[in-house]
């Protein structure tokens, strides 16, 4: 269960329900079929103070805890659309937080400020076409040159890549390995960077996209931090993304259960609705049973982290069980559809496809379940 938030949580919840209420549930499956968000989206959002809730005051955020964002994502989830969130949170949480987190003054007054305002829109280049959950053997060089860096290089399915103005990038300044990357803030309209949009099977309302660098020249001002320091910087920010994706699969479940339930309820068969059925009672009594597990550890997570305690071990047992739990729950509900769960007509179809990238996002189950062996002792 959801813990007890203060008053202020709760009207900031009201707020953000009404706003998705009238702008972005009855836009979603529009902007589904377009295959982005627009921008007017994100500069309302940025009027009533959505996406800065936790960038810093000073350039226009409300450096508020992360109970908020959970709350934003929690309300967002109900337009039915996994990737109307997904491009609000790559852009807030993890395009933009990095450089409030990290950045110079100038840095946060050129990207942060805008960012927070949605006059500007942010994506985050980690993944090549080589390097993936390896992301210590990324190779998009960057060479200083004189005030400048050069960079050159090649990024795949990076999310909001079309609509971004600005590239939070992961690039090779050093030797091989952990200890040679840094991050660099490429503006989008940089000479040289062209970008190609990828077609997905599923989040189609989030845009997704291929970059090019070619001897792509930024300020060296544009450096997040210190050089070589960059592999540390994202590995921190992983925390919050992981989390950002334990809620979106709880949400999930969440809108795949009601619409199961409901559909259960409906449809007869054999004179009496399914539900009828003590079989699909106890199938749902279940996967009730396991959103809530996935909840109860995605909360605990969350708790710790806002309290500022190691929680990586946590954190990642929430994604991996929040996100593996969406497959098996996505399973149940659609089978209760019988061939209706298959039509695009159906939002269970959408629920469905929209889980896939829920296991491979922020770090694969794989990599989750490395970091909890890891930090468990249980590797040799
Ligand atoms: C919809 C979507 C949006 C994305 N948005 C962004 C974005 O905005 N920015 C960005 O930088 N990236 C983004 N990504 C990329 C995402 O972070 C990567 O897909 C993810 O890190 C996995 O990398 P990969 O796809 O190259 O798979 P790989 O790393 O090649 O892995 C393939 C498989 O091998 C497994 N594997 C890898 N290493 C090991 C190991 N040591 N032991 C056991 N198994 C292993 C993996 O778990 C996986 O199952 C996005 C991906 C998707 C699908």
């Amino acid at each position: 269960m959801l813990p007890r938030l203060s008053e202020e949580h709760e009207i900031f919840r009201h707020s953000v329900a009404e706003f998705v209420e009238r702008e972005v549930k009855p836009n979603a499956h529009q902007w589904e079929h377009d295959g982005e968000v627009p921008r007017a989206l994100f500069e309302k959002l940025g009027k009533l103070g959505f996406l800065g809730v936790r960038l810093s005051e000073e350039y226009g955020g409300s450096g508020l805890d992360f109970w908020y964002t959970t709350i934003l994502l929690q309300e967002l989830m109900k337009c039915g659309s996994v990737g109307v969130p997904v491009a609000i949170m790559t852009h807030a949480e993890f395009a933009t937080k990095i450089i409030d987190r990290m950045g110079s003054d100038d840095l946060k007054k050129r990207f942060v400020l805008p960012a927070t305002k949605g006059e500007m829109i942010g994506s985050l280049g980690v993944t090549e076409p080589g390097a993936g959950s390896d992301v210590a053997s990324l190779r998009t060089k960057a060479v200083r040159d004189g005030d400048d860096y050069i960079i050159n290089g090649a990024k795949v399915f990076i999310t909001n890549g079309t609509i971004s103005n600005f590239i939070t990038t992961a690039v090779r300044t050093g030797g091989e390995g952990y200890r040679g990357i840094s991050i660099i803030v490429v503006p989008s309209d940089s000479k040289g960077l062209t970008r190609r949009r990828l077609l997905k099977t599923a989040t189609h309302a989030s845009d997704t996209a291929e970059l090019t660098f070619e001897d792509v020249r930024v300020p060296a001002e544009n450096l997040l931090g210190e050089e070589n320091k960059g592999f540390r910087y994202i590995m921190q920010g992983f925390e919050g993304e992981r989390l950002v994706l334990s809620i979106i699969a709880c949400c999930q479940m969440r809108l795949m259960f009601e619409t199961a339930r409901e559909w259960g309820h409906d449809r007869k068969a054999f004179g009496q609705s399914l539900l009828g059925f003590q079989v699909w009672q106890h199938r749902l009594a279940d996967v009730l049973t396991n959103i809530t597990a996935a909840e109860a550890l995605t909360y605990s997570g969350i708790d710790q982290y806002v309290r500022g305690e190691p929680a990586n071990a946590e954190i990642s047992m929430a994604k991996l069980f929040a996100t593996e739990m969406a497959r098996h729950v996505a399973h149940e509900c659609a089978q209760i559809h019988g061939g209706m769960a298959l039509m695009e007509e159906s939002l269970m179809a959408r629920l469905y496809r929209d889980i896939m990238g829920f296991t491979i996002g922020a770090g694969t189950s794989e990599t989750m379940r490395g970091i909890i062996a890891k930090s468990s002792g249980l590797m040799e």
